[in-house]
């Protein structure tokens, strides 16, 4: 054999050892890769569980939320709307635009005003009866040349009717207050006058000008105390003391007090609760409520009686309560002016008072029969009145039991 012979020998052997040797790096690389791309798709497999998670927590999250939450993409359409917003604009598919879809016109001005990149403040919408508050928010993007524009709106929806009703009820009491301010006021001015150009001076003017004067006062007075009254009634801050009472006892306590006026006006005052009839009551305040009833039936009625009764409704379905069968029904029947019908639940509003020229000449604040009604409530009844708007009127109240 000659030396070319042995040198391709060596080289092929060399060659051969060197494709084992790459054969083997190989294997172990393909070995390595497909271990990096079990670990990737491993990694994949857990983010799409995770994305997936998200995908649903953010689908309750919008599902579960009081306000109703609307996307608006620039083009008008809806890309995602929930529940909420559902149940206040109806169903909602892709072909349909925001205008289309909520018959609100200035929402889509919102939409625009936000893709203009502006600052909006708050709209308000009123639909079927209710107060909506909306806030819009863009939604934005990266351009290819990476600036970030507006592509979409997010409109998060608040049902404030409540809010609103609160706001409105606040401005009317202080409407209210005022106006029921406004007459003593001026007539103690007028009466301050009356005595200062010369009736001070005059014996006979001036006890007579003094003691409207402090009837005036007693209006006040009343109002002040009766403001306060509904006010810690409202707020929770007066705490019913409940025990068994004897209701004729805390009824004729309270006509004591009142027959004097009753007899001013001929009118006869009677109390015909069974006197072994008990309730599970706050004396003092149920007290305030037989007193303002009766109160009342004199102040509206000119001749005839006032009578105050209760019995146990014993199974009596009565209107407005159900299945209290062993609780107390007292009632307290007047034959005066009466009332009309469908005002007969509005007197139990605060400061509301029928016919305000025929109150006018009775005192009165028009938050008598409101505090009344808070305080029956908070012993689990309930109070309303009948009367068929010319003669007389029934006040009825439900009482607790004491057992
Ligand atoms: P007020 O201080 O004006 O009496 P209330 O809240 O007690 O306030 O009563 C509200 C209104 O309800 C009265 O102003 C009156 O118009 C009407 N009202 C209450 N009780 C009677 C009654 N017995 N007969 C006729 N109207 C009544």
């Amino acid at each position: 054999m000659n030396n070319a012979w042995v040198v391709i020998i060596v080289f092929l052997i060399m060659v051969i050892i060197a494709q084992v040797v790459f054969y083997r790096r190989l294997k172990a690389k393909l070995r390595q890769a497909e271990a990096s791309t079990a670990r990737f798709n491993r990694l994949l497999a857990l983010t799409r569980k995770k994305l997936a998670e998200v995908q649903t927590r953010r689908k309750k999250l919008l599902a579960a939320s009081t306000q109703a939450l609307v996307i608006v993409e620039n083009d008008y359409s809806i890309s995602s709307a929930n529940k909420m917003a559902k149940r206040l604009f109806g169903p909602v598919d892709k072909t349909i635009t925001l205008t289309q879809w909520t018959r609100q016109h200035q929402l889509r001005e919102l939409v625009d005003q936000t893709l203009q990149n502006q600052k909006v403040p708050p709209i308000y919408l009123s639909r079927d009866e209710k107060m909506l508050e909306v806030h819009a928010r863009a939604i934005r993007s990266h351009t290819p040349d990476g600036r970030k524009v507006p592509v979409a709106v997010a409109l998060a929806i608040h049902d404030v009717t409540e809010l609103h009703r609160l706001t409105r009820a606040r401005r009317d009491f202080v409407a209210n207050i005022s106006h029921e301010l406004r007459s003593p006021v001026a007539s103690l001015q007028l009466l301050v006058d009356t005595l200062r150009s010369g009736a001070l001076e005059d014996p006979q003017m001036a006890p007579n000008l003094l003691d409207k004067m402090v009837a005036q006062l007693d209006t006040l007075n009343q109002l002040a105390q009766e403001l306060l009254d509904l006010s810690l009634i409202e707020s929770g801050q007066s705490p019913l003391r409940m025990s068994a009472f004897l209701l004729r006892d805390i009824a004729q306590a309270q006509i004591e007090h009142l027959l004097p006026q009753a007899h001013r006006k001929n009118l006869a005052l009677s109390n015909e609760i069974d006197p072994d009839l008990r309730a599970l009551v706050d004396e003092t305040m149920i007290g305030r409520v037989i007193t303002n009833l009766i109160h009342n039936g004199i102040k509206f009625t000119e001749s005839g009686s006032v009578t105050i009764s209760a019995q146990k409704l014993n199974g009596r379905l009565i209107p407005h309560e159900k299945s209290r069968e062993d609780w107390v029904l007292v009632s307290v029947a007047d034959t005066g002016v009466g009332i009309p019908p469908d005002e007969s639940t509005r007197i139990f509003e605060r400061f509301y008072k029928v016919d305000r020229a025929r109150s006018r000449k009775q005192s009165g604040t028009g938050l008598g029969l409101s505090i009344a009604r808070h305080i029956v409530e908070g012993h689990g009844g309930r109070i309303w009145a009948e009367s068929n708007g010319k003669t007389g009127s029934i006040f009825y109240f439900t009482l607790p039991p004491d057992e």
